[in-house]
């Protein structure tokens, strides 16, 4: 029963119905109960502390004081808006509030005279420091209704702010479910985990995370949720590697023959030390009758398709084809056209297979691929459909990993009878004993040297008033005959909205700059295949100076004549996805720069992230800088990170030691009960289905 329970559908808890829970459901994909209950708070604000006005200052973050209420007037701004605005004493100074919105309540439910208990973020306006729709709650009221230290925020999005789906309704929802759970929840860890490690149960830590009675309770039951997080995530990929570690056998490439050799002649420049190095140490695994399975870290720029290539052709030298699986139809393009270009008059077929080769000219290139006269294969996720079959296929690339999941890896395993070699590609850095840890099985290979004569992308970061200086910066680049990109948000929220951002962002800018000076291209998730190539065929061939995009254009696409890179609203962007996008430009000889634009508020956080990326160009630092700067909970910025899973509660350089701690059950869980047959298993078997549902048939994998 209880896990009917779990799996009710949220329709039907108290306070949702189903207007809310078409919201919950399309907004922050909450289906079930069980979903329900595992929607952390994003933080927790402290309700127990108490500053005085004369200590606040702007930027502080959300703070608390205890005053009165004085004063309270209509304003109209310069541009004729009407405001609220009123003042907060306490005995040592006055501070100022604002309301733009809902005036006329305002007005009707707060008194003068009163005492409130302020609760809001202290900012300048008009040069005044002041608080912005403060919440305000009577003393007398407070001294009741405030539960305890730690007052839980969620995280909403537009769409549920619209509705009036604040995080309070959260805390209403969740008081009233465990109002109606008299009995104790089930368990989702084994029991001897839990007392072997000394883990407060499931619904206990449950609670503790969304009604805190201490902060050492709630560190308890966050700690527990951590450790659950990542036991799961590490059965899943060890399981993975035992399921595969029986076979580690792998083809052999004996000798590296006259088709790398041609290649590699005729490269315009040398190699790099590390790209030479990595080579070589490929070659190692590939000479050595065992299965090769390697990670290839390197920041954008370094070099990495370009060794794939060389070792593809190693592959073809040996009599066994390859393939080179790319996130996205325009990089597999880019990447054939790269390619084509060294691979001119060298005897080596290469074709190219995506969503769109039209059915007619994939029956004849599968055709070929099944006779073995397709020497290397570029595509996307088409290349792991089961009707694309090898005749011998003994190398396979995947760049850009995070967006491939364990279960497109197993897929290509099986294109052969022994599992060909595979080499992921990514320009996430991770500290390789984290990498070790995560990705289990894989060995891993750094190129940690860019190419010479490369100047590193100057950076800087600047407010949105600033727009005018920077257009014209873009002017005079491209009056030099530079080309610029320009980046939107992807909003997290909305799809739609992400693209009216764009489209406004786009009209903006051709009024900007001025009509028909220059010619622009724009690129968005929602355009049709053959939009999106035309438009980047016209900016990678010079048509187009201007590049107007969603983070579409993020992964891998190089254009060495673009030197500015514009990132509007960078502050709603993650680091790594920061430094990805700075990774577009400095590709050329020329000076590059990007340039990110804000807001003038900026949370504490984003300030740092402007700050890191203006410092820095290190793609390891910044990776570093990304980790410590995430927080629990904060599911956002984990899927920003890319990494190839969700975390939702932990934090991967912050919480080593419980990642550790669950590698190591994880381990002796696996060795003794590889299959999870043991009864006391069986919250195990449950849980992995649930968690990892598109790999349950791992144990099949051959
Ligand atoms: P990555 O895939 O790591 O982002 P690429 O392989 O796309 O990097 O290389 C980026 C650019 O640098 C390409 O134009 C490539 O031809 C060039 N390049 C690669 N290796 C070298 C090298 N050793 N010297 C000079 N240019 C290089
Ligand atoms: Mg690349």
């Amino acid at each position: 029963m209880f896990e009917d329970f779990f799996s009710r559908d949220i329709t039907f808890v108290k306070n949702v119905g189903p207007q809310r829970a078409e919201l919950l459901q399309s907004e922050l994909r909450i289906f079930t109960v069980r979903d329900l209950l595992e929607y952390f708070p994003l933080r927790y604000e402290d309700r127990s502390r108490f500053y005085k006005v004369s200590d606040l200052k702007s930027s502080m973050g959300s703070v608390q004081c205890l005053g009165e209420l004085r004063e309270m007037r209509e304003c109209q701004s310069r541009k004729g808006k009407r405001y609220l605005r009123a003042q907060f004493f306490d005995e040592t100074g006055s501070l100022d509030l604002v309301w733009f919105k809902g005036l006329a309540y305002v007005k009707r439910s707060l008194k003068s005279g009163v005492r409130y208990v302020l609760f809001g973020s202290p900012d300048l306006f008009q040069g005044v420091l002041s608080v912005s729709h403060p919440e305000l709650v009577e003393e007398d009221l407070f001294q009741k209704n405030i539960r305890g230290a730690l007052q839980p925020v969620y995280r909403t999005t537009q769409r549920l702010t619209q509705k009036r789906f604040y995080s309070k309704v959260f805390e209403k929802i969740f008081s009233n479910i465990f109002k109606e759970i008299s009995q104790s929840l089930p368990e989702t860890l084994p029991g001897y985990i839990l007392q072997k490690r000394k883990f407060i149960s499931y619904g206990e830590a449950l609670r503790q995370v969304h009604f805190p009675e201490s902060e050492e309770l709630l560190e308890k039951a966050l700690f527990r949720f951590k450790f659950e997080e990542l036991f799961y995530l590490q059965l899943h990929i060890l399981s993975e590697y035992q399921v595969k570690s029986g076979e580690s056998k792998g083809f052999v490439f004996a000798h590296v023959g006259e088709k790398f050799m041609a290649v590699y002649d005729s490269l315009p420049f040398s190699l790099t030390g590390a790209q030479k190095r990595v080579i070589r140490e490929i070659r190692h695994d590939f000479r050595s009758a065992l299965h090769s399975n390697r990670l290839l870290q390197g920041d954008v720029g370094s070099g990495k398709t370009l060794v794939s290539l060389l070792l593809m052709l190693i592959a073809t030298d040996n009599g066994y084809q390859s393939c080179l699986m790319a996130p996205t139809e325009i990089l597999a393009q880019q990447h054939r056209d790269t390619f084509s270009s060294f691979l001119k008059g060298k005897n080596v077929r290469m074709e190219l297979l995506t969503g769109s080769t039209k059915e007619s000219e994939r029956r004849l290139l599968l055709e070929d691929l099944s006779k073995g006269l397709i020497d290397i294969l570029i595509g996307t996720h088409a290349l792991i459909e089961d009707r694309v079959v090898f005749k011998n296929l003994g190398f396979a690339v995947i760049d850009e990993q995070h967006r491939f999941g364990v279960m497109q890896r197993a897929k290509l395993w099986k294109k052969n009878t022994l599992p060909p070699h595979i080499m992921v590609m990514t320009a996430t850095p991770i500290p390789r004993t984290l990498a070790m840890t995560l990705y289990g099985d894989l060995n891993v290979s750094v190129i940690d040297e860019l190419p010479p004569g490369r100047k590193p992308v100057k950076t800087f970061h600047v407010y949105e008033n600033q727009r005018k200086r920077v257009i014209d910066f873009l002017k005079k680049e491209m009056e030099k005959g530079q080309q610029v990109y320009v980046v939107f948000p992807l909003i997290y929220e909305s799809e739609s909205l992400s693209y009216k951002n764009l489209e406004e962002g786009v009209k903006d800018l051709r009024r900007e700059l001025g009509k028909g000076n220059y010619e622009m291209s724009v690129l968005h998730g929602q355009m049709k295949t053959e939009e999106k190539e035309e438009s980047m065929r016209r900016f990678v061939s010079g048509e187009s100076q201007i590049m107007v995009a969603t983070t579409v254009i993020e992964v891998g696409v190089n254009v060495p004549n673009a030197s500015v890179m514009l990132i509007e609203s960078a502050e709603r962007f993650g680091l790594s996805q920061l430094h990805q996008l700075r990774g577009r430009v400095g590709r050329g000889a020329d000076q590059s720069f990007c340039i990110l634009m804000t807001d003038y508020k900026l949370s504490a956080d984003s300030r740092k992230r402007m700050e890191t990326m203006v410092a820095t160009t290190d793609g390891f630092e910044i990776a570093e800088a990304d980790l410590r700067l995430r927080g629990p909970g904060d599911m956002q910025s984990t899927r920003q990170s890319g990494m190839p899973f969700e975390l939702k509660v932990s934090n991967l350089q912050r919480d080593f030691s419980v990642l550790e701690m669950a590698r190591k059950e994880a381990k002796e869980l696996l060795k003794s009960d590889p299959y999870f047959r043991n009864p006391l298993h069986l919250v195990v078997r449950k849980e992995m289905e649930r968690r990892y549902k598109q790999s349950q048939g791992w144990g099949r994998i051959s």
